[in-house]
C-alpha cells in the first residue's frame, strides 16, 4: 500500500531518515519494520515563528516494495531529415525548450545563437569581472543558455497556469539538475551546475538531428507576403525557415530597432528599475530566523549574538511596499550570493545577482524596483533631450528602453569607467548624503562612494528612499548603513513587447514569426520562459502539421 502522509519536523529531524520513518509509523499507527520507504513530494520551510519547522509530505510504501521517484522524461526523435524545419534566434530558456519540444515532435529546429558556448563564455565573463571589459556578444545576458546561465537558477514561478511547471522542472532533471527541484517550495540550481544542465540539453538536441550555431547574430529577415522567408545573420549568411521564433531575452536592444525600423509592430511595455543591495547574509539570517536584531553598527561577524543552525538554508525575503503611486519591491533574490556586472554594453552599467547552489559566500543581495511606465517620463528634461539625439520621441515603442539605456550609461560614467559601480550605504542613500567609507561588497569589478542622485532619476530614488525605511519596519535591522545599495539594477524584464495573436501566438503581421520568452514580453523568469517556448512549439507543429 501507499499513503500520502504530512508531516512538520524541525529542521534537524528533517534530515534524520531515522526519525523521519519513526514519525511516519508513529502518524500511521504501524511498526517501523512496515515503513518500507518513501519519498519527499513537497518540502517547504516555515520560518515565522521562534521555532522554524519544515513541512513534508511523503509518498509512503507500507508493506510493499519501495519504488523510487519517477522522472518524467521526454523521448527525443531523430529528426536529421524532418520535413519541417523551425530557425529559433536565440539559445536561452525560451529558445532551449522550444527546440526540445519541437524535436519531441519530429520538428527540426535550427538555433541561432550570437553568443558563444557556456564554456568559453565562461571566459568573457572572467574578464568582465577582472578586467571591467564587456563583450557585447558574450556576456551575463548573451551566450548559450541565456540570461539565466549564471544565476541563482531560482526555479519557481508565479505563472503556474501558463503552462505545465513540473514538465519544466522534470525535464532540468532528465539533464542534471538534482532531485530536490521536484518538491522544494522554492527551487533553486545554481551557477556552479546550470553550465552542466545547458551543455547535456544542447548535446540531446545535437544528438538528435537538431542544428545549434553559436557566434551567429541575427540582423535581419527576408520577407514575402506577409512570412519570412529566411533569417540573416550579421556574416551574411540566410537560413531559410518554415517559421521563425524570437527568443532573443530581455537585452537584444539591436532586435528592437531592427524591428521597429523595418516597420514590424512592437509596443513600450512598462517594466521596473531601481539598484541592488547588499546586506551580510548574517544580518538576513538574523533578522528571519532570530526576529530580535540585536547587532550593532558598524557590523562585525564577532559582534553577532545570533548564529544561523546548520540545518537552516541561508535566509531570503520578498518585500514590497506602494510609495505615492509607485510600487517598490525586492526582485530575484539572491541569499549567499554575489552581484554581477550584467550590462551587453560597453559604457553602460548594469547589476544583477547570482548564488552558487549551497549559497555560502558571505553577502546576500538582492534588486530593488521601481516600476516605469511612459508617464513617468513626459516631463523628465534630460530624458528626452536624450530621445531627440537617438532619433526618438515619447510616444516610441522604443522609448522605455532609450530611458533604461540612459540609466545605464549615468551609472556608468557615475562609478567612473571599467564596470566600477556607484554605491552608497543605505541610510546614506535614504538621508540624500554621500559615504564616507563604504564597506565591502562582492561585485568583483569594484565599486565607487557616489551619490545615486547623480544616476537615478527623481522619481525612483525619491521612491527607494522611502521604500527602504518601509521594509526597514517591516523587517527590523534591514534599513542599515551596513547595507549597500548599488546602481543600477534596470534588466528586470523587457521594455519592450512584440506582439502576437492571442491564439496563434504569431505576430498580427507576419504569419510564421513566433515572439517568444521574456525579450518578447511573454515570460519573466527561467520557468516561465522555458513554458513559453513549449506554448510557442506546440502553436508552430499545430500550424506544420495540424497536430500539436
Ligand atoms: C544575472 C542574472 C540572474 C538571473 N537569475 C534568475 C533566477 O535566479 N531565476 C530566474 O527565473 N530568472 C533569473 N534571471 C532571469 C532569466 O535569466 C530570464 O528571465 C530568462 O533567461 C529569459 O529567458 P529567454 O529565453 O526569454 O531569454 P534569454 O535567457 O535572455 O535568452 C536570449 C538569448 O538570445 C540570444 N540573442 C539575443 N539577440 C540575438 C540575436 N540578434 N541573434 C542571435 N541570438 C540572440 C542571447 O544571446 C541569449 O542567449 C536572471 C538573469 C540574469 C541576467
Amino acid at each position: 500500500m501507499q499513503q500520502q502522509v504530512t508531516l512538520r519536523l524541525t529542521p534537524s529531524e528533517a534530515l534524520d531518515e531515522q526519525v523521519i520513518s519513526s514519525t511516519i509509523a508513529a502518524h500511521l499507527n504501524k511498526a517501523v519494520t512496515d515503513i518500507t520507504g518513501y519519498f519527499v513530494v513537497k518540502q517547504s520551510l516555515d520560518a515565522r515563528g521562534k521555532q522554524a519547522w519544515v513541512n513534508l509530505t511523503l509518498n509512503v510504501f507500507i508493506n510493499e516494495p519501495f519504488q523510487q521517484r519517477t522522472v518524467r522524461k521526454i523521448e527525443l526523435q531523430p529528426v536529421h531529415s524532418a520535413r519541417h524545419s523551425v530557425v529559433i534566434v536565440g539559445a536561452g530558456p525560451a529558445g532551449l525548450f522550444a527546440a526540445l519540444y519541437l524535436i519531441e515532435q519530429g520538428i527540426r529546429p535550427v538555433i541561432l545563437e550570437r553568443g558563444k558556448d557556456v564554456k568559453a563564455r565562461r571566459r568573457d565573463l572572467a574578464t568582465l569581472n577582472k578586467a571591467g571589459v564587456v563583450n557585447a556578444e558574450s556576456n551575463y545576458c548573451f551566450g548559450e543558455g541565456g540570461a539565466g546561465t549564471y544565476s541563482d537558477g531560482k526555479l519557481y514561478t508565479r505563472s503556474t497556469k501558463r503552462g505545465d511547471v513540473n514538465r519544466i522542472l522534470n525535464i532540468f532533471v532528465q539533464y542534471g539538475a538534482d532531485e530536490e527541484i521536484l518538491y522544494e517550495a522554492h527551487p533553486h540550481i545554481g551557477t556552479n551546475k546550470l553550465p552542466h544542465i545547458i551543455t547535456a540539453i544542447r548535446n540531446a538536441i545535437i544528438e538528435s538531428g537538431g542544428l545549434f550555431i553559436f557566434e551567429k547574430k541575427v540582423t535581419d529577415l527576408l520577407i514575402d507576403r506577409g512570412s519570412v522567408t529566411s533569417v540573416v545573420t550579421a556574416d551574411g549568411d540566410q537560413y531559410p525557415a518554415d517559421s521563425v521564433i524570437i527568443a532573443t531575452g530581455h537585452s537584444a536592444r539591436d532586435i528592437f530597432t531592427f524591428l521597429h525600423a523595418k516597420g514590424i509592430l512592437i509596443e513600450a511595455k512598462p517594466f521596473a528599475l531601481g539598484v541592488r543591495v547588499e546586506h551580510p547574509q548574517a544580518l538576513i539570517d538574523e533578522m528571519q530566523y532570530n526576529r530580535k536584531p540585536t547587532i550593532s553598527s558598524p557590523f562585525t561577524a564577532e559582534g553577532l549574538s545570533y548564529k544561523r543552525s546548520e540545518y537552516l538554508p541561508p535566509a531570503s525575503y520578498s518585500l514590497v511596499q506602494q510609495v505615492k503611486d509607485k510600487g517598490v519591491f525586492s526582485f530575484c533574490m539572491c541569499p549567499g550570493g554575489i552581484i554581477a556586472p550584467a550590462a551587453t554594453n560597453p559604457g553602460e552599467l548594469v547589476v544583477n545577482g547570482w548564488s552558487p547552489s549551497k549559497r555560502n559566500n558571505f553577502f546576500a543581495n538582492s534588486g530593488m524596483v521601481v516600476t516605469v511606465n511612459q508617464q513617468d517620463l513626459t516631463s523628465l528634461q534630460e530624458y528626452n533631450a536624450y530621445l531627440k539625439h537617438h532619433g526618438s520621441d515619447i510616444n516610441s515603442p522604443l522609448s522605455l528602453m532609450y530611458f533604461q539605456q540612459m540609466v545605464e550609461e549615468k551609472a556608468f560614467q557615475t562609478g567612473g569607467g571599467n564596470m566600477v559601480a556607484p554605491a552608497q550605504r543605505m541610510a546614506d542613500f535614504s538621508d540624500n548624503k554621500s559615504s564616507s567609507s563604504l564597506p565591502s561588497c562582492s561585485y568583483l569589478p569594484g565599486i565607487h562612494s557616489a551619490n545615486l542622485n547623480a544616476c537615478l532619476p527623481p522619481f525612483i530614488y525619491k521612491s527607494l528612499q522611502q521604500g527602504f525605511r518601509a521594509f526597514g519596519e517591516k523587517m527590523k535591522g534591514y534599513f542599515t548603513n551596513d547595507a549597500l545599495v548599488v546602481a543600477t539594477e534596470s534588466r528586470t524584464s523587457s521594455p519592450v513587447r512584440i506582439p502576437r495573436e492571442q491564439l496563434t501566438l504569431q505576430h498580427p503581421q507576419l504569419k510564421n514569426l513566433y515572439p517568444c520568452g521574456e525579450g518578447a514580453g511573454y515570460a519573466g523568469g527561467i520557468v516561465s520562459a522555458a513554458m513559453d517556448g513549449e506554448r510557442v512549439a506546440a502553436s508552430i507543429c499545430l500550424q506544420l502539421t495540424g497536430k500539436a
